[in-house]
């Protein structure tokens, strides 16, 4: 934990090394992010005992949804970096030739990173990629709410990367508003609304350009044309994932009356199927980060006992995988994200009345959509809007490295990964080359004589 008082000495420190020319080329990116590749190989270990500490995360879980994750990224990134740094070549007008015109990226400067506790090591480190990637220096603040793998950051990633121009700094609220308080060329934050709030305005001051990657209600539609029970194992693994503690869960089910009563039966044999018929006894299973966190999904399950699960261990922070039915639009379940295993399925009329209930609410971070249905599929992906839609699937967007991965609207501002994530770190600039002879430029150059005008308004009326 640093000291607030040493913070801008500390980001002063970490722009002199960028202003210092080092961190641009293509040869130092690929040495840090070969660093990083390593640092994911070599302390995998540490990395999933921390995640197990913080979140009782299983090695195989930390592996596929966090260490694999960056290690993928590293991967794509590391053998594409050189094709898509490429200057992109672009048409140039005729009234202007001869000229060249491209778009070249250029680093942004200094990046603050800031992530959450549900996915400690994707969340900080996925970013990171592209941050150095797009030839950046770095300060990174870990959530303190995974104590455990932000120990591990601190301890071990500078020996992987240059420590002068990637910095680790460990805090809670006072350590984010100072470092808040200092002037950077990008912030990129993941976490919650609230705060995502407090870092727009503070980035504001400067003009600083903000990505925001946020959460909210992610809807999942089931109907009858689809084989519900493989629906349901789709929807019950993106749902119980990390106890429900993922910003790309599905935080609630629409269905007709009858296909909820279907789908019911079908999630509990795929919970069973998932984690066995006690989830508390399988170390696949994951525990709530915080005891906070914990009386407030016990307080959403409410007093009525759920149509699946229900259990709560407070001892052990466990809730086990719940499935709520009868829920109404109003219920305190459906007005906050959930972030917790708990599934209300809520009835619908039909396609309309699903449609429409989305599009009242804020922009989801991510829509799935279980249907067979053509014209069902084309009305979602055009009468809805959301960071993502995923026909069949629950989640696995993410690891798309050609798609990009953030929210619109309350979910999100900006997206990252692969080629976005170089981009979103980048300025891209604008250059234009034209020889100084001839000089085709003196046809526009005043004085505007009647034959000159007319030339000017006939080239512009071609050009139109
Ligand atoms: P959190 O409490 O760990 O907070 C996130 C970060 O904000 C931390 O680093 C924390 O130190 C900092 N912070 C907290 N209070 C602050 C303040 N007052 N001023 C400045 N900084 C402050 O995590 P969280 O917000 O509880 O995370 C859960 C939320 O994040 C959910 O809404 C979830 O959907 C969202 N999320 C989004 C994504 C995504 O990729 N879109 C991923 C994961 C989580």
């Amino acid at each position: 934990m640093h000291s607030t008082t040493a913070i801008p000495e500390l980001v002063s420190a970490v722009r002199a090394r960028f202003d210092s020319g080092r961190t641009r080329s293509l040869g130092w990116r690929l040495q840090q992010l070969a660093g990083l590749r390593d640092f994911l190989i070599e302390r995998g270990p540490e990395l999933e005992r921390a995640l197990r500490d913080d979140l009782a995360k299983s090695p195989s879980e930390s592996q596929l949804t966090e260490i694999g994750v960056v290690l993928a990224e590293v991967t794509h990134t590391i053998s594409s970096l050189k094709g898509w740094l490429r200057p992109r070549r672009v048409a140039v007008p005729l009234a202007l030739a001869p000229a060249s015109a491209s778009v070249m990226l250029e680093p942004l400067g200094v990046v603050l990173i800031i992530s959450p506790w549900n996915y400690p090591v994707q969340l900080l480190l996925a970013p990171l990629v592209g941050a150095l990637a797009a030839g950046n220096a770095v300060v990174l603040k870990p959530s303190e709410l995974a104590p455990a793998t932000s120990a591990v950051f601190a301890r071990l990633l500078p020996r992987y990367l240059d420590e002068s121009a990637v910095v680790v700094l460990e805090g809670a609220v006072d350590e984010t508003t100072e470092l808040l308080a200092q002037r950077f060329d990008h912030i990129f934050y993941t976490g919650n609304s609230r705060v995502a709030r407090i870092v727009a305005a503070a980035a504001a001051k400067n003009l600083t350009p903000v990505t925001l990657e946020l959460g909210g209600k992610s809807p999942a539609y089931v109907d009858d044309s689809v084989d519900i029970d493989a629906a349901a194992k789709r929807i019950a693994w993106g749902k119980f994932l990390n106890a429900g503690q993922t910003c790309v869960a599905p935080d609630y089910v629409l269905a007709t009356p009858d296909v909820a009563s279907r789908l019911v039966e079908a999630l509990r044999a795929a919970i069973a199927t998932l984690y066995g018929s006690d989830a508390r006894q399988t170390t696949d299973y994951g525990r709530i980060v915080s005891d906070a966190q914990f009386e407030r999904l016990r307080g959403l399950i409410g007093a009525e006992k759920p149509a699946i699960g229900g259990e709560t261990d407070a001892s052990e922070r466990y809730i086990e995988p719940t499935v709520l039915v009868g829920v109404g639009r109003d219920d305190d379940v459906m007005k906050q994200e959930i972030f917790g295993p708990i599934l209300p399925i809520v009835t619908v009329a039909g396609l309309d009345d699903a449609l429409s209930y989305i599009r009242t609410g804020d922009k989801p971070l991510a829509l799935y959509v279980f249907t067979d249905d053509e014209d069902a599929r084309r009305r979602f992906l055009t009468e809805t809007s959301s960071g993502a839609v995923g026909f069949g699937v629950t989640v696995a967007h993410l690891s798309v490295p050609g798609l990009p991965f953030g929210g619109v609207g309350e979910s999100g501002t900006g997206s990252y990964h692969g080629r976005r994530s170089v981009e979103t770190f980048s300025h891209e600039k604008a250059v234009l080359s034209k020889p100084l002879a001839p000089d085709t430029l003196r046809l526009i150059y005043p004085p505007y004589t009647p034959r000159r005008s007319s030339f000017i308004r006939g080239i512009l009326r071609r050009l139109s």
